[in-house]
């Protein structure tokens, strides 16, 4: 079997941490199995270069941030080779670059277009083990980029899908996709499988475990995850297609997410072309507008609120103030301090009332709803940023997905 196996951060934060993971990769070996290991910069080595870039700079060149960030990778591929080596097994490194990872030109969140993989094919082929730098590629104009926050996971993916490899591994710092994030919900339960339109809907409103981008992989060439846990090794969560006869949990995860910010527009002329335009705007500052929401109108004016990544927020306040100006808007405000929280479950297709079941509990608790949105298989809701862990806590309890369904 061949097996993409990615380690995350945590997996690699320290000289015993890389030995314990070169070992995991070792036995695997012997098993008998192909092994490409894509990993990640020790422990918090990315955020401790973004500072740096911000300390020197107050804005830093993108092009010079992606160069900056993708030697954080460089040096725990290196040092796992050297570990993996002192076992007797021969292990080579490569950069994104090296692994023919191409990318389009968008420092910072670069997409993946195409995943060559020659030298990584030759290095399995003579037996080695390949070590890959996660979260960075070339651009097709030949500059070194990243694929964004946690991009590692794309990575790993993306290589499976190209080497068609049987399974891709995410050993992480959890035994695998809980029902909430464990960290803030401690009854959070183990989910054996969980489907790739769930995961999608998960990773897409914020669940961390595997970022958006390698779900959107995995699902598009059938690539079957299994995130599991570097500490304990032991049998995690399945991503993989869903089974048609299964019974379907009406709820699978609780996710949340902080990371957003909301922008209102305020009094625009309620016309045919202003929200075009205004999105339009966004798009081309390569901002991701999120949740959008406009109100009823009044007088022939509404207001626009939509939710962007807060790392996007200086480029979105400038394109407002061009926006307001051109479309007689009386104004925009914004808010840094709101969250989400969201329900995903593929039974809720079948299941009318889990929408207002979650409106419910969060009156009931005092939350107040500031935006809500929905797809098939998602409930999300904007609320306060300190609102969050205490919505998250109510909503598994009032759905008991602390109880094996
Ligand atoms: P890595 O560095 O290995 O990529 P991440 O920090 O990106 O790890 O993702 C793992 C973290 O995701 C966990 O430590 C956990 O706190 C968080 N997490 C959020 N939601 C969930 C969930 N539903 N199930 C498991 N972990 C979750
Ligand atoms: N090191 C990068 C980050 O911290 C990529 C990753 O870990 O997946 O975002
Ligand atoms: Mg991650």
């Amino acid at each position: 079997m061949l097996i993409v196996q990615k380690y995350g951060g945590t997996s690699v934060a320290d000289p015993d941490r890389i030995r314990a993971v070169a070992e995991h990769i070792v036995r695997s070996r012997h098993n008998g199995d192909d092994v490409v290991v894509v990993v990640s910069a020790m422990g918090k080595t990315t955020d401790d270069l973004v500072r740096l870039a911000n300390d020197v700079s107050q804005s830093p060149a993108l092009r010079e941030l992606d160069m900056l960030l993708t030697a954080g990778e460089r040096i725990s591929i290196a040092l796992l080779c050297m570990a993996i080596i002192d076992h007797g097994e021969p292990a080579v490194s490569f950069t994104g670059s090296q692994a023919g990872i191409v990318t389009d030109t968008t420092h910072g969140k670069a997409k993946i277009i195409e995943v060559k993989g020659d030298r990584i094919r030759e290095a399995i082929a003579g037996g080695s083990v390949a070590v890959v730098a996660g979260f960075q590629g070339v651009s097709t104009t030949r500059d070194i980029t990243t694929l964004g926050r946690g991009g590692s996971d794309t990575t790993a993916v993306a290589l499976a899908a190209a080497l068609h490899a049987d399974a891709c591994e995410i050993y992480t710092d959890v035994a695998g996709v809980y029902t909430a994030d464990p960290r803030i919900e401690p009854a959070a339960r183990r989910l054996a499988r969980v489907s790739y339109e769930e995961m999608l809907e998960a990773a897409a409103s914020g669940g961390k475990v595997l970022a958006l981008r390698s779900v959107e992989f995995a699902r598009r060439y059938r690539v079957p995850v299994h995130v599991r846990s570097s500490f304990t090794w032991e049998p995690g969560t399945w991503v993989r297609e869903e089974e048609p006869m299964m019974e379907q949990a009406i709820i699978s995860t609780v996710t949340h997410d902080v990371s957003e910010a909301k922008v209102t527009i305020e009094q625009v002329p309620d016309r045919p072309g202003i929200a075009a335009k205004l999105f339009r705007s966004l798009a081309e500052e390569a901002v991701n507008v999120d949740m959008i929401v406009q109100n009823v109108s009044a007088g022939g004016h509404t207001d626009i609120s939509f939710t962007v990544p807060k790392d996007d927020l200086p480029r979105t306040l400038k394109v407002m103030e061009t926006i307001v100006a051109e479309t007689e808007a009386s104004g925009f405000r914004h808010d840094t301090g709101i969250g989400r929280v969201s329900l995903i479950g593929a039974g809720m297709k079948s299941n009318p009332g889990v929408a207002a079941q979650m409106f419910e509990v969060l009156a009931n608790e005092g939350v107040n709803i500031e935006m809500i949105s929905t797809s098939s298989i998602r409930i999300s809701c904007v609320v306060q940023a300190d609102d969050v862990e205490r919505a998250v806590r109510a909503l598994h309890k009032a759905f008991a997905l602390e109880e094996a369904s």
